[in-house]
């Protein structure tokens, strides 16, 4: 099966309240990160034999997207749940974030490179079958 969407439970760093993040794929077979929504805004079947791993590390990021509680456009992915919370964007070498998920608090090192300075940026789970 195709898929064509994919949603990510994430977090906002500020109010620690669940959000989604939204992706779907361009017509040139890129990912883009197109909303963050409070809601599911379309019938995803989250728990079905759909779920497939979607390699999100070179997806785009939407104009539209930010997240729906406190309005910042970036999200880090816990090293240590792998799950997403929100922050301002800051990773400099040395900053810490802390995953509202799990409470972990980590610090984000510069990999050298292309200058890629996220904690960790790997693999998103998606779902098929959007309607
Ligand atoms: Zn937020
Ligand atoms: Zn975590």
């Amino acid at each position: 099966m195709k898929t064509d969407a994919v949603c990510i439970s994430a977090k906002c760093g500020k109010s620690g309240k669940d959000f989604y993040m939204i992706y779907y794929k361009a017509f040139d077979n890129k990912w883009v990160l197109a909303y963050g929504k409070k809601d599911i805004p379309f019938s995803l079947d989250l728990k079905g034999g759909g779920a497939v791993a979607v390699d999100l590390t070179h997806a785009r990021k939407g104009p539209q997207y930010k997240c729906p509680h406190c309005g910042e456009e970036h999200t880090f992915t816990c090293w240590n749940c792998g799950k997403r919370t929100c922050y301002d964007g800051d990773n400099h070498e040395g900053r810490e974030v802390t995953c509202a998920h799990c409470g972990e608090i980590g610090v984000f090192r510069r990999t050298g490179g292309d200058g890629g300075g996220k904690a960790k940026e790997t693999m998103g789970f998606g779902v098929s079958g959007q309607a």
